[in-house]
């Protein structure tokens, strides 16, 4: 499919949103319409990924629909399975995913409840890996991943997140090879604790220091059950292990947050003020012993 023919819709702009002359994140203009009515479009996708923006993603449908061009709404949050990786298509260039689906069956995650097992897909060109699981992935397909790194010009940034239980020394190594700039790792339930620390040691061992900040946590927070108190202990236990912490607020599956949960997340997003926060913890600790 050519994606030049393709006008692409998305109901929030994140990092990741493509930001070429066909992407949009609102309804057509009047102006937009005078100009796109001169090109010949094939389609227009309306890729959701979450699934609070399932309202808006309507809305910019009936919007949209003026062109005349078949209009469809598609993504992760309606629960649609992702196929062939489009560099450039519906994530800006430079991002990639080569594999998508995850073996694991995590009670709050939907990866495997929508793309099912993991599947290896072709390698295209990109730094920041998007995929669900990569450890995962044959040995010969993760070092084909990051041979293809290696040929990138920006340092390689591990969005997609790596599992702490899968982490070997060999991958350390290759991260270590290609300069990885950042590699998130997770801590969303108590025996995620243990292969974090093993991995946070594999780590330092490897090189990459904690001061470097190159490893980061997202830590789960808000879901059923949890505390503050809690979540806050898991949050350090991150950091003392290597990482640094960075607070994913639960979701519920319809996309809805714990309202209450929202200023504590705050404190525990921006990494300058969580370093900090820590250090002087740190800090205060020491004094105490
Ligand atoms: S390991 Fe990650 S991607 Fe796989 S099911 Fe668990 S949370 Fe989802």
């Amino acid at each position: 499919m050519n994606i030049n023919k393709i006008i692409r819709v998305f109901p929030r702009r994140t990092n990741a949103t493509p930001c070429d002359a066909l992407t949009f994140t609102e309804a057509p203009t009047k102006n937009d319409l005078e100009q796109l009515a001169f090109i010949a479009f094939d389609e227009i996708h309306i890729s959701v990924t979450f699934t609070y923006d399932l309202p808006k993603a309507e809305e910019l449908y009936q919007k949209w629909s003026v062109l005349g061009i078949p209009v469809t709404i598609g993504g992760p949050a309606i629960g649609m399975r992702g196929e062939e990786f489009v560099p450039g298509q519906y994530v800006k260039d430079g991002y990639v995913i080569t594999s998508r689906g995850c073996p694991n069956h995590c009670w709050f995650c939907s990866v495997w409840k929508r793309e099912g097992d993991l599947r290896e897909l072709p390698i295209m060109e990109g730094f920041n890996i998007l995929d669900d699981n990569l450890l995962a992935c044959s040995e010969r397909h993760i070092r084909a991943v990051f041979a293809m790194l290696k040929r990138q010009s920006e340092r390689p940034i591990f969005t997609g997140g790596l599992e702490a239980k899968r982490l070997q020394p060999w991958h350390v190594e290759l991260l270590r090879s290609i300069g990885t700039k950042r590699m998130f790792f997770a801590y969303d339930t108590s025996d995620d604790l243990e292969p974090l620390m093993i991995a946070g040691r594999l780590l330092q061992d490897g090189g990459f220091s904690k001061s470097s900040h190159a490893a980061r946590c997202y830590v789960l927070i808000g879901y059923p059950g949890d505390t503050m108190d809690a979540a806050e202990m898991r949050l350090k236990q991150a950091w003392n292990a290597g990482f640094l912490p960075f607070a994913m607020l639960y979701r519920n599956k319809n996309g809805e947050i714990d309202k209450s949960w929202s200023k504590f997340q705050r404190l525990w997003v921006r990494p300058w003020i969580v370093v900090s926060n820590l250090k002087i913890a740190d800090t205060f600790n020491a004094r105490q012993e």
